[in-house]
């Protein structure tokens, strides 16, 4: 199982999606999902660009979990706090390597405009950079104090550019 971290922006499901198509990994994106519930609660969350609870979430992520055979899985969006990540550790699955994509704050209030999704509005998009900060950046840190390798790569380049560091760091972990 490999984990993708960065900020919105740094387009880590564009990047996940380019994973699954050149190395057959499984990828969920647990704001994907959240997204497709019809559950006007979340719905409602998304838009202030809060997090949902560890429950709902980590409920959601083991169904999906389950309909996937192997750990042959990029998680995108998962863990977002130490809480969830310290849950993640407890479960079956081996958690081989996260990537930080990394990405100024500057860059990417500059690149989600005119996007156009329901949470990129201007107050939503500094609630979900703070909450990125605050939360998913102790998250890395509690990972890596427990052993899992974490692998940064620059968020600055294009699709491209940033895909190849990427697919070098999974082949140098064969991992690809
Ligand atoms: P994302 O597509 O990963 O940027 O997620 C979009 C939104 O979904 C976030 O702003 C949160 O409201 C919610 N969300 C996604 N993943 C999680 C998570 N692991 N825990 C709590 N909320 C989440």
């Amino acid at each position: 199982m490999i984990l993708i971290f960065g900020p919105v922006g740094a387009g880590k499901s564009t990047q996940a999606e380019l994973l699954v198509e050149r190395f057959g990994y499984h990828w969920i994106s647990t704001g994907k999902l959240f997204r497709e519930t019809q559950d006007p609660e979340i719905i409602e969350y998304l838009k202030t660009g809060k997090l949902v609870s560890d429950e709902q979430t980590q409920r959601m992520l083991l169904a999906a979990l389950n309909d996937i055979d192997g750990d042959k899985v990029i998680l995108d969006g998962f863990p977002r706090n130490v809480a969830q990540a310290e849950w993640l550790l407890a479960q079956k699955y081996s958690v081989d390597l996260g990537i930080v994509i990394e990405l100024t704050t500057e860059e990417a209030v500059k690149r989600l405009a005119g996007r156009g999704r329901d949470d990129d509005n201007e107050s939503a998009i500094k609630e979900r950079l703070a909450v990125y900060h605050d939360q998913v950046d102790p998250c890395i840190a509690y990972l890596a104090e427990q052993g899992i390798e974490i692998a940064t790569v620059s968020g600055e380049g294009n699709i491209d550019e940033i895909h190849d560091q990427i697919a070098a760091t999974l082949t140098q972990h064969n991992l690809g």
